[in-house]
């Protein structure tokens, strides 16, 4: 049985906001996630390991979630002045990312069964090698939680975390599976 107060401090102590317990049986993996990725608002699809379709179909992502049970959402929420505050948003996130590889190189100890799932594309290496070469660290790549096919609102709410937290903040959401075997 995971001890979430134990996990929480993990959490705070890698610089998130805050974190919740994770019922894997909650998340529903939807093609409709994978198909607003397609759009490409991010201009990662396609260019990436970790985003579609190179992280795979819905089926193999499904896959890899099999055999989990429980595990953690983690938050890091930013303050911004309004929606356009890109430069605030760009911050919030380049943190909420160090916070996920901190908390990720902690757990990894703890749990040799683990899945992180992080927000925004992979960005461990300054240039992707997809599609010309295999991944460079396939065991530190991480996809995020839409290229899952998540919806991060829907998987928050299932597990009674907050999503929003108001107009002048931004706040991102990744999560640990973990391993209790
Ligand atoms: S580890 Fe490097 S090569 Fe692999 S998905 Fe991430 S950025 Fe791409």
């Amino acid at each position: 049985m995971l001890n979430y107060e134990e996990l929480n401090e993990l959490a705070v102590e890698a610089g998130f906001s805050r974190s919740a317990p994770l019922k894997v049986s909650t998340i529903e993996l939807k093609k409709e996630v994978r198909d607003m990725c397609a759009v490409n608002t991010c201009n990662h699809y396609g260019k990436n390991w970790a985003c579609p379709p190179g992280c795979g179909t819905l089926e193999e992502c499904a896959e890899r979630l099999k055999g989990f049970e429980n595990g953690i959402l983690v938050q890091t929420t930013g303050d911004v002045e309004d929606s356009m505050d890109f430069e605030g948003i760009e911050e919030a996130a380049k943190k909420h990312g160090e916070n996920f590889n901190r908390l990720y190189e902690v757990l990894r100890e703890r749990y040799p069964r683990m899945l992180g799932i992080s927000a925004g594309s992979c960005s461990r290496c300054k240039e992707c090698t997809y599609p010309d070469a295999p991944c460079r660290f396939p065991d530190k790549m991480t996809s995020s939680m839409e290229a899952y096919g998540m919806l991060v609102l829907d998987v928050c709410k299932k597990n009674d975390l907050q999503y929003y937290y108001g107009p002048t903040t931004i706040t991102y959401t990744s999560c640990f599976l973990l391993g209790e075997d």
